[in-house]
């Protein structure tokens, strides 16, 4: 903890240029991120407050993802913003259209209901695309197969502080898995059937549950029913030997053969979550809650004075969404053992 230095220390401690020298022992990661050529705008302001925060001293790749060719300027402008190199991907047809077996008319019947509901995206064929490219098959393309490591960028996010020290390399060094900072509680009618589904699979294959999984942190009963729990995936960083094991590949085939990302609405968000619970270990996740991140109308900003102040954070604590009724962050901390940062109760509503 920080909290026995002075503010001089801090600063020292976390200054850019002590940090530098980092860049040498980079990890084979790189960025990803999934855009229509209409989310140029709005990914610049992303694209800038990743390299400012972090990039700039790191020079991490950068690709994208489209289920359309980008354009040129999309490509221009994105390079010309990004210290690492940058590549363009067109993502496989059949990685972004209807299963063969897919009845239309009950997909269409659902969407319809789940829009009667006033579920977001409830009517929308494209983000069931999304969700299911995000959830089996942006690991499988060719443009990834050289990297070990992915941290996720959207659109209409950003970092609010001066990030110092390698996340990637963090990880690595901490034999850590999976990485989030923010969780929060699905919307129970986009995924009725998951649990279910994940229960069929399970005792099916009860060899790939790890032993000291973080279950707790997805079941309040011990795996009877889903808690709605899940890691906001639109910032993770990922080992991508998690989605290429094969424990999450055989769990994605179960749940794709349902057509359920269809006939509901499935998130990739909770799968990951959950797979990541049941099959790595525990200490294998890790809350980057250091990470000031804002996408939408959620946040995470660091709550601690002296941290904010050293990092440069411009956001306002009583915005940080960790410790608030409809995120999942404190139960974390309890599952996992985590001591809660001084004054969280504050912060809590
Ligand atoms: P939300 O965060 O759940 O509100 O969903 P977003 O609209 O941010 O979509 C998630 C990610 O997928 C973002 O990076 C989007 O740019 C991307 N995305 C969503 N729909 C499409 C699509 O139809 N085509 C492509 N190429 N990208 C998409
Ligand atoms: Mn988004």
């Amino acid at each position: 903890s920080d909290n026995s230095l002075t503010q001089e220390e801090i600063i020292n401690k976390y200054s850019s240029i002590q940090y530098q020298s980092l860049s040498t022992s980079k990890v084979n990661g790189c960025f990803v991120t999934l855009a229509r050529n209409s989310d140029l705008w709005g990914l610049v302001d992303s694209i800038r407050s990743v390299q400012d925060r972090f990039n700039n001293k790191f020079n991490y790749d950068w690709i994208f993802f489209n289920d359309e060719e980008f354009t040129d300027e999309f490509k221009e402008v994105t390079s010309s913003l990004i210290s690492g190199k940058t590549k363009y991907g067109k993502i496989p047809k059949e990685h972004w259209s209807f299963p063969e077996n897919l009845d239309l008319n009950k997909a269409a019947k659902a969407r319809e209901d789940l829009s009667n509901l006033g579920v977001i995206y409830a009517e929308s064929v494209s983000y069931r695309h999304m969700c299911r490219f995000e959830s089996g098959f942006f690991y499988k393309h060719p443009m990834l197969a050289d990297y070990d490591w992915y941290w996720r960028v959207e659109p209409d996010i950003q970092f609010f502080c001066d990030i110092n020290y390698d996340l990637f390399r963090y990880m690595a060094d901490n034999n850590k898995v999976y990485g989030f900072a923010i969780s929060i509680h699905e919307f129970e009618a986009t995924i009725s059937s998951l649990w279910g589904e994940t229960k069929k699979f399970l005792s099916d294959n009860p060899q790939y549950i790890a032993k000291d999984n973080l279950l707790d942190f997805i079941s309040d009963d011990g795996g009877a029913t889903y808690n709605l729990c899940h890691f906001w995936s639109n910032f993770e960083i990922v080992n991508l030997s998690f989605f290429r094991s094969e424990a999450y590949e055989a769990y994605f085939q179960h749940l794709d053969a349902t057509n359920n990302f269809f006939y509901e609405r499935w998130g990739d968000a909770p799968i990951h979550s959950i797979a990541a619970s049941l099959f790595l270990k525990k200490d294998e996740i890790h809350m980057f809650n250091d990470v000031g991140y804002s996408h939408s109308v959620y946040q995470n900003c660091p709550i601690d004075n002296d941290f904010r102040l050293s990092h440069s954070c411009a956001c306002n604590p009583d915005n940080d969404f960790t410790f608030k009724g409809y995120s999942c962050s404190g139960k974390y901390f309890d599952v996992q053992g985590l001591k809660k940062p001084n004054n969280w109760e504050k912060y809590s509503d």
